[in-house]
């Protein structure tokens, strides 16, 4: 049997296969602010779906009252009741997640919703300061629903199609807050969805909410998605969109990203054909944390059939998810000197593990950032010309203004490497004159704060 020699070369070919340097990270930058262009442009006109979202306003903080909201989007469900006090103040805030049972995200549209009306009945008595039921008659509920949905106004909108392992089927093309304010009928529960939003535009809206400089919002947990404030007339598919503030908010949907310019490897390739969702979400599976942890094993899959150095080939790791994102950032992150989180194999062994998963996370990390420039370019906020009409513009533009992105999600939140090579690969590819300009704020509960702000807005004008 060949030995650690075939280790090392399928290290050394994934690792050039996956590198980033910054000149490629410039060419991904360019790459998403010419498909944003042409997903505007016209219907299908890229990957990019690049979806209206009809809010045009966001919380500034003067929001009033006590609202809820629902986020179902993931791994979790959570729920949220929160009580705002005007003049940027969040007087209470209540959070509780559960799990999405595993046979639901496969079920029917009717018990998905059913289980989701009874958790949100459970959560109101228990939460509502002893209110009673009928005490919360018409009180607005915001639902971030983090699929991607096309929207016929700002509270209706209709699903396109699932993503990250959920699939039920008779959702497809319904209205999802129809779906839910009928569950919540059933249950008796006597409130109405005023904002139905994506987990990116919630996270945008809590941004919004505490700082006005704040343009765009990226969310990078399960899977992984992006939305922005454009000009109304820059919507060009949508010719004639009226807005109170000329501005809209676009879910891009960027998850679908695609450009020959990403560093894909044979390991995504096979990732990818072997999903649920096959030729779908090129760049949240590079991205996502549904997908490192995979990556991670089928690279390790291959070196222990090159070699035996990782003892006989185990047959879970032919298993598909085996290896989860969180335990691979306990391995990555480990800084026991025998690294104890890795088991069973000699330590050089576990050293090569660990550089697996620098790899995998860091290649994430740096496309998730160009992506994230990209969408300055688009808006020009990164400090060159920008783009018009579909193309490019080269040089650099006048002055630079304050431009804060907000970011929320489990793996940006939770595993600091990923963290820090994102945030310092936006900085490496603005350069430092620019990058100073540019700030990345943590919104934590983002999605679902920023739901219930936006079920006040919405609420407070109509
Ligand atoms: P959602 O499932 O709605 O996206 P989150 O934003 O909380 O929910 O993201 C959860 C995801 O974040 C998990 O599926 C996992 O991939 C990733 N994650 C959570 N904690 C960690 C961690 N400590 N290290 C790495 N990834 C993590």
């Amino acid at each position: 049997r060949r030995r650690w020699w075939g280790v090392v070369r399928v290290f050394d070919e994934f690792e050039e296969a996956a590198s980033t340097p910054v000149g490629r990270l410039r060419q991904v930058v360019d790459a998403m602010a010419v498909e944003m262009h042409a997903g505007l442009a016209s219907e299908g006109g890229s990957k990019l779906k690049m979806l209206l979202t009809f809010v045009d306003n966001l919380p500034d903080g003067s929001e009033n009252g006590i609202y809820y909201a629902l986020h179902v989007g993931g791994t979790n469900f959570r729920l949220l009741r929160i009580q705002l006090g005007g003049q940027r103040a969040i007087l209470e805030y209540d959070v509780e997640r559960e799990l999405i049972p595993q046979h639901l995200m496969t079920s029917t549209s009717e018990e998905l919703f059913d289980f989701i009306a009874l958790s949100l009945k459970e959560f109101v008595e228990r939460k509502g300061n002893n209110l009673q039921i009928p005490q919360v008659r018409g009180t607005n509920l915001g639902l971030t629903f983090s699929f991607p949905v096309k929207q016929m106004s700002v509270s209706s909108g209709t699903l396109i199609k699932w993503t990250k392992g959920f699939a039920i089927e008779d959702m497809i093309g319904k209205d999802i807050v129809e779906c839910l304010q009928r569950a919540l009928s059933r249950r008796g529960l006597d409130m109405t969805v005023t904002a139905l939003v994506n987990d990116s535009v919630g996270t945008l809206a809590l941004g919004h909410f505490y700082d006005k400089d704040t343009v765009a919002a990226v969310v990078i947990g399960t899977g992984t998605n992006a939305c922005y404030l454009e000009r109304a007339d820059a919507v060009i598919k949508c010719q004639g969109l009226l807005t109170t503030s000329g501005g809209m908010v676009i879910n891009m949907e960027w998850g679908n990203f695609w450009s020959s310019h990403l560093p894909r490897t044979s390991y995504d390739i096979d990732l990818d054909a072997e999903s649920q969702n096959p030729n779908d979400q090129g760049f949240e599976k590079m991205i996502s944390g549904m997908y490192l942890g995979d990556i991670v094993r089928r690279v390790i899959l291959r070196m222990s059939l090159e070699s035996d150095v990782f003892g006989p080939v185990s047959s879970k790791l032919l298993a598909r998810f085996v290896l989860s994102t969180p335990s691979m950032a306990a391995m990555h992150e480990d800084y026991s000197p025998n690294l104890s989180e890795i088991h069973d194999v000699p330590l050089k062994v576990r050293k090569l593990v660990v550089k697996i998963c620098d790899v995998v996370t860091r290649r994430a990390a740096r496309l998730a950032a160009a992506g994230i420039v990209g969408i300055l370019k688009k808006i020009g906020r990164d400090g060159t010309g920008g783009i018009t009409s579909g193309r490019i513009k080269s040089g650099k533009s006048g002055k630079m203004r304050r431009t804060v992105v907000a970011m929320d999600g489990g793996l940006y939140m939770s595993y600091t490497m990923f963290r820090e090579y994102l945030n310092e690969a936006v900085a490496e590819i603005l350069g430092e004159e620019i990058a100073p300009y540019v700030i990345l704020k943590v919104m934590e509960d983002g999605s679902g704060i920023g739901a219930a702000m936006l079920a006040a807005s919405n609420s407070a004008q109509s």
